[in-house]
């Protein structure tokens, strides 16, 4: 008989019972070092003081009204991203896929209304990952993703990532925007070429394109900026965020200028949950340590360094390991044996890494790691590697 529960992950046989820090505790007794963070989620770790307060103050005040209302921690949140990023306006919902959908629909809308009703299509990009609603997985178009889900929706072309002259090849009179991430999370950690970036706003700009970037993974501080676009000088025109906003509380944004969000006019588009009370402290307190003076110089540092150990890793076991890439704390080594295997061995020495495409293994830890997390880290991938390479 089926479990109660539906059968659509492949999970490891172990649950938390509480963490602290970057530590968790299984209900196995023992003690892991987590650099997953839930996906690149527990963007402050687990139990974080401020967080935990934010959330268990409002939850006694008022958990849920609903957008009929003001929402004071909606828009002082939405007031905070918007004196920090390129954004005039945002929008909350409560998930990364949820973002790019709405990502997606202001830019349709935005070209619907400047009288291009023929410009509905997006470019994106092999190996894109972008969620998994119906929208958002013909916008990743990876087939496994789509098989037995009836007709993908239409209005999504992919080329090659970091080929500019394939984007430009694929732009017809029907191309209303293209959407990227700036760094490729679920296919293994590609970094976009900061050339690219720049060479996709120059396009955009003469095509009278919009550049949408889903920094659903690489955003909220993880490459050690507010969101990893910024790196390559560029300003886009709507940006996705999830994941690590709400640090575990789930939460989504999408950020844009003027001149796509002031199309969103009231009933065209709308969630019951996205950007309440509840949701909206979560997120305001974990941008408030992010933005904290010196925090995202703390995650370039230790990005750095963690990327230098992770260099002799490969160095160190060059039968397990590859290629080491990344950027900040979205970090990835790539395997020469099924990353499956090598999951299973840094378990076995108490560290927590997420697989990726390309038979990446990755780390993405809280960005409150120190140099001395991302060593111990990285003793214990060497051990793993270790009893793998001598099996
Ligand atoms: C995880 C992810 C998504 C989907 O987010 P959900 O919250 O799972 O819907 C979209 N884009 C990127 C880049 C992601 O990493």
């Amino acid at each position: 008989m089926i479990a109660s529960i539906m059968p659509n992950y492949k999970r490891f046989d172990l649950a938390f019972e509480h963490g602290e820090g970057l530590w968790l505790t299984g209900t196995d007794g023992r003690r892991y070092l987590d650099f997953g963070a839930g996906i690149a989620v527990s963007s402050l770790g687990h139990s974080h003081p401020a967080l935990v307060k934010a959330i268990t103050e409002q939850a006694k005040k008022v958990i849920h009204v609903s957008n009929l209302y003001q929402v004071p921690q909606a828009k002082a949140l939405a007031d905070i991203l918007v004196a920090n990023s390129f954004a005039d306006s945002v929008l909350f919902c409560n998930s990364g896929a949820e973002a790019n959908e709405g990502l997606i629909k202001l830019i349709r809308r935005a070209q619907y209304k400047n009288g291009h009703p023929e410009r509905t299509r997006i470019i994106c990009f092999n190996n894109a990952f972008h969620g998994r609603t119906l929208a958002t997985i013909s916008a990743t178009g990876n087939p496994a993703y789509l098989e037995g889900f009836g007709t993908p929706v239409d209005g999504f072309d992919h080329v090659p990532f970091n080929d500019i002259e394939a984007v430009r090849a694929a732009v017809t009179d029907q191309t209303a925007g293209i959407l990227l991430e700036p760094v490729q999370g679920e296919s293994g950690i590609r970094v976009a070429d900061p050339a690219f970036l720049r060479d996709l706003r120059a396009l955009c700009d003469k095509k009278g394109l919009y550049l949408g970037i889903d920094e659903v993974q690489s955003g909220m501080g993880r490459t050690g900026t507010l969101f990893a676009f910024e790196q390559a000088g560029i300003t886009p025109d709507v940006v996705s965020s999830a994941k690590g906003i709400g640090g575990g509380f789930p939460l989504g944004a999408v950020l844009a200028r003027e001149t796509l969000a002031k199309h969103l006019t009231p009933g065209t588009h709308g969630t019951t949950y996205g950007g309440n009370p509840l949701a909206c402290s979560a997120g305001l307190a974990v941008l408030k340590e992010i933005l904290a003076p010196g925090f995202l110089d703390h995650v370039r540092k230790t990005g750095e360094a963690f990327g230098a150990m992770l260099q002799t890793c490969v160095t160190n076991y060059p039968t397990i390991f590859e290629e080491a890439r990344g950027i900040g704390l979205m970090r990835g080594l790539r395997c020469r044996i099924p990353v499956g295997e090598v999951l299973e061995a840094v378990m076995a020495e108490g560290l927590l890494a997420i697989g990726a495409g390309d038979n990446v293994l990755r780390l993405v830890p809280p960005l409150i790691a120190t140099e001395a997390d991302c060593q111990e880290a990285s003793t214990r991938i060497g051990r793993a590697a270790h009893a793998l390479a001598n099996k």
